[in-house]
């Protein structure tokens, strides 16, 4: 079982991976940009620098090469070994981050999805979030670790809603969770969805 949690900066998406990974000991867990060697340095070249390093377009690339690479190192190898594999950020992400924020990039985003990974997760938890809410409750780091962040609201306002409408575009694969609860309520929801995939 391929799992995948997405969500904005705040949502509280990393804790809820730690909270199904602590259920699911034989589990792989992995992120996203990142997850092996290779795309772990490609994630420092995407992290760090100034925010106009990369045009949208090479940003995109540098997305599908180090989850090319993410797929064919980690993910593939454990899931062909019958281990379930839970990951922080999938292809998602990139259809909302890269596909929306910076032009409307979401058919090229597409077409090297299909071209390069042509695998989705088999089960999707979007957790959402109003970001303001995120903010009040001190979810969202804002720390500057990394130039994606503080962007400011309605940057966030627009991921969220592109990630809301990728909930209702894909509903078979994509669970919304509401992210305004208690974590301990929230992994309680996620874990049944996920007993409900594995018997059902
Ligand atoms: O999930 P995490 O906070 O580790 O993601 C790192 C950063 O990369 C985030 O700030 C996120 O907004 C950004 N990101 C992105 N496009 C992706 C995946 C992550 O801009 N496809």
């Amino acid at each position: 079982l391929f799992i995948s949690f997405e969500g904005i900066d705040g949502s509280g998406k990393s804790t809820q991976v730690k909270l199904l990974a602590d259920r699911m000991p034989d589990a792989l867990v992995t992120r996203e940009p990142g997850g092996s060697p290779g795309a772990e340095e490609i994630r420092n070249l995407l992290l760090t620098g100034d925010p106009d390093r990369w045009s949208a377009e090479t940003e995109i690339l540098l997305f599908t090469a180090a989850r090319r690479d993410h797929l064919e190192k980690t993910i593939r190898p454990a899931l062909d070994a019958g281990r379930t594999v839970i990951c922080d950020r999938f292809a998602d992400s990139t259809r909302v981050y890269q596909g929306a924020t910076r032009g409307a990039l979401r058919g090229t985003v597409d077409a090297l999805h299909d071209l390069m990974i042509a695998r989705e997760p088999d089960l999707t938890f979007i957790i959402d979030m109003d970001p303001q809410a995120a903010l009040t409750r001190g979810l969202a780091r804002g720390s500057g670790e990394d130039r994606f962040e503080d962007m400011g609201l309605a940057f966030q306002e627009t991921l969220r809603h592109g990630f809301l409408a990728l909930a209702k575009a894909c509903p078979n694969r994509c669970v919304l969770i509401d992210g305004n609860r208690e974590a301990s309520a929230i992994a309680a929801e996620i874990a049944a969805h996920v007993t409900d995939r594995t018997q059902g």
